[in-house]
């Protein structure tokens, strides 16, 4: 189907399947996709962008449910935030519905959608840190029917992108069967853009825990030096328990991974002190903002393990 906004005179087409919608797209190269427009129509209204035309996703079914394949979950990119929220999904992947429910006032819940989020990749979208966790990977969808799977981390760090007409199709999930927690802290209080945000998922089968940052930096961040270290001292087949100051020692670990000390540079004005910090600081120190979101990560962290752990 066919519209014509008249205000922009830009050409709206509502495909049925994702086949569709990529062969739309290949018709028109200077349309964009849209789902919820949480994202898009901000840009739009705010003068950022400008599209020709627009390719909705809102009416294909195939990608607003999910489906079970081969021990994994296949969530189509056209979930959205509210139904990731409800309890059925939070029995399947809490951390996933947790970062859901944290995403914004509900009137972008209810819009905003998974794949909406990951192709956004804003540093600060509430399920990359979750799906970085949990090594999902993401199925995309091509010209003639085409389908690719890439790990999300690549997408993310910019290694592989989206290219020309394509669309994020499906994402999928591991089902790990096992304890996974996600904390977000916000600058204010009731819903708001995470300033720090931690995921943790055990995985009983690999005996491993993982975890991954958001919002501290343009992609989540894996700690994998801490991850190691904690998988290791974790009883996997006893209580699983760990004591409080394991827990501590984790949260700092991860909060130095991912927010390191400055790293001195030489100083060519001074030959005595040939290695000051870049930004004026004693060695060692951080500026306050910076030990203060370090000092946050430390204990979303802790606190995200020792929930996943009880
Ligand atoms: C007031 C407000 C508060 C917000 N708070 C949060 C928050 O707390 N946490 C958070 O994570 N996010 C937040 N967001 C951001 C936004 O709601 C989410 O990123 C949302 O998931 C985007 O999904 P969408 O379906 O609306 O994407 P859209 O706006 O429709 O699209 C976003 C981008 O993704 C592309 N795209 C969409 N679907 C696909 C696809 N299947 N394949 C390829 N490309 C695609 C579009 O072309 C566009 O470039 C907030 C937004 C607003 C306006």
């Amino acid at each position: 189907m066919t519209t014509h906004a008249p205000q922009a005179a830009h050409t709206v087409t509502l495909p049925g399947s994702l086949d569709e919608a990529v062969a739309a797209l290949a018709a028109m190269p200077t349309a964009v996709p849209v789902a919820g427009g949480t994202d898009l129509m901000a840009a739009v209204n705010s003068g950022l962008l400008r599209p020709a035309g627009l390719v909705g996703l809102g009416r294909i079914s195939e990608i607003r449910g999910w489906q079970y394949q081969d021990g994994a979950a296949l969530l189509g990119a056209g979930l959205t935030h509210a139904r990731m929220g409800r309890p059925d999904f939070a029995a399947l992947m809490p951390a996933l519905a947790a970062a859901a429910r944290a995403a914004g006032p509900p009137q972008i819940r209810n819009a905003g959608t998974l794949g909406g989020n990951i192709a956004s990749a804003q540093p600060t979208g509430d399920t990359l840190p979750v799906l970085a966790a949990l090594e999902a990977s993401l199925v995309i969808a091509g010209p003639g029917g085409t389908r690719r799977e890439i790990p999300i981390g690549r997408l993310l760090a910019g290694l592989d992108m989206l290219r020309p007409g394509e669309l994020i199709g499906y994402v999928r999930v591991p089902l790990l069967h096992a304890p996974q927690t996600f904390l977000k802290a916000t600058g204010r209080m009731g819903p708001g853009r995470a300033i720090a945000s931690v995921a943790v998922v055990l995985d009983p089968a690999r005996r491993s825990v993982r975890c991954a940052v958001g919002a501290v930096a343009p992609m989540p961040l894996r700690p994998f030096d801490a991850e190691r270290w904690v998988s290791s001292i974790v009883d996997w087949d006893g209580e699983r328990t760990l004591a409080p100051d394991a827990l501590a020692a984790f949260g700092d670990y991860v909060a130095a991974a991912c927010i390191p000390d400055p790293v001195p540079v030489p100083n060519p004005l001074s030959p005595h002190d040939s290695h000051a910090p870049h930004d004026g600081a004693e060695p060692g120190t951080l500026p306050p903002a910076v030990l203060h979101l370090r000092r946050t990560v430390a204990t979303l962290a802790r606190r995200a393990l020792g929930r996943a752990l009880a």
